[in-house]
């Protein structure tokens, strides 16, 4: 089975790697080749260490399964496609009028996002029933969980088809039944993050402390505050935004720190500096 992957970043990188993994021909397209660079190398360091674990077996076979490219040919020929492109409403948009232009009929049309609506972005199409969240969680290759969500007008079939899809990729799903913002996980751990940063900023807690905390009180394996510097400080306010806007409800307003440090360009490990700093 042929699938296609656009946006090539965090996320998307890691989606193209566990699909190939498990022997999907993957094409990941980007529009900016040092992002295309910067998946490859990230998938070649992590299959590897992969391999070094014995987790997977096969890791030329891996790499070899998946093109990059800056070029949409690889759209007509998918049975699946899956856009990680960033959580902007007006990006997605554009690249599902794109997609619908290109795709054959039979093709299954996944987003990943975190939050925004996915019956918004398939009314662009031609095609709303055969749109469907598909929502990863970071790091792709290592987390278990997929989050199917279902647009107003996904229908069963494609339900069933985006299942079959996470089943082959090894992944444990949950089924946010109806699109409302932030699905099921965000929704209610994204206003957890967001007082954590209201914390910091009132001067309650450290960064540190607060994620120390979240460890040692409630096991979890990386601190609220860590989480987002690697999901990407942008990425968490455009989605804590959806669910604000989407719900227009004060109690889900994003911490205007957030929007201070994304102003600043400090987006997490990605750019050096987030809520901690990275060599
Ligand atoms: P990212 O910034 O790491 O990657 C986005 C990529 O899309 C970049 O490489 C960029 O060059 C590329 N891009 C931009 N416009 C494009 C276009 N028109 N066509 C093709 N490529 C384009 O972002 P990310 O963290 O990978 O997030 C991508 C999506 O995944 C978002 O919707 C986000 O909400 C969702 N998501 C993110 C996380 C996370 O932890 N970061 C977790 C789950 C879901």
């Amino acid at each position: 089975m042929q699938l296609t992957v656009i946006g090539g970043g965090l996320m998307g990188s890691g989606i193209g790697q566990v699909a190939a993994q498990a022997g999907f021909k993957v094409t990941i397209i980007d529009v900016s080749e040092a992002s295309l660079e910067k998946a490859k190398n990230r998938i070649s360091d992590s299959v590897v260490k992969l391999a070094q674990k014995n987790r997977i077996n096969n890791p030329e076979e891996v790499l070899s399964n998946i093109t990059f490219s800056s070029q949409w040919e690889s759209v007509s020929h998918a049975d699946v496609i899956i856009e990680a492109v960033p959580e902007r409403m007006d990006f997605k948009k554009e690249t599902f009028k794109k997609i619908d232009q290109l795709a054959k009929d039979s093709c299954l049309l996944a987003t990943n996002t975190s939050s925004l609506s996915i019956t918004e972005i398939a009314s662009v199409t031609s095609r709303p029933e055969k749109v469907i969240g598909m929502h990863f969680f970071s790091p792709v290759p290592l987390m278990p969980l997929l989050e199917i969500v279902k647009g107003y007008k996904t229908s069963a079939e494609t339900t069933e088809f985006a299942r079959v899809v996470g089943e082959k990729l090894g992944k444990r799903m949950i089924t946010a039944e109806k699109d409302f913002p932030g699905f099921l996980m965000n929704r209610i751990w994204l206003p957890m993050v967001n007082e954590a940063c209201f914390a910091v900023m009132e001067g309650v807690g450290t960064p540190e402390e607060i994620d120390q905390g979240f460890i040692d009180g409630y096991g979890h394996a990386m601190g609220p505050l860590k989480t987002i510097d690697m999901a990407g400080i942008d990425t968490a306010l455009w989605a804590m935004e959806a669910i604000y806007e989407g719900f227009n409800d004060s109690k889900y307003r994003p911490c205007p720190l957030l929007k201070k440090m994304v102003e600043a360009g400090d987006l997490g490990k990605k750019t050096g500096r987030g809520f901690y700093s990275y060599n």
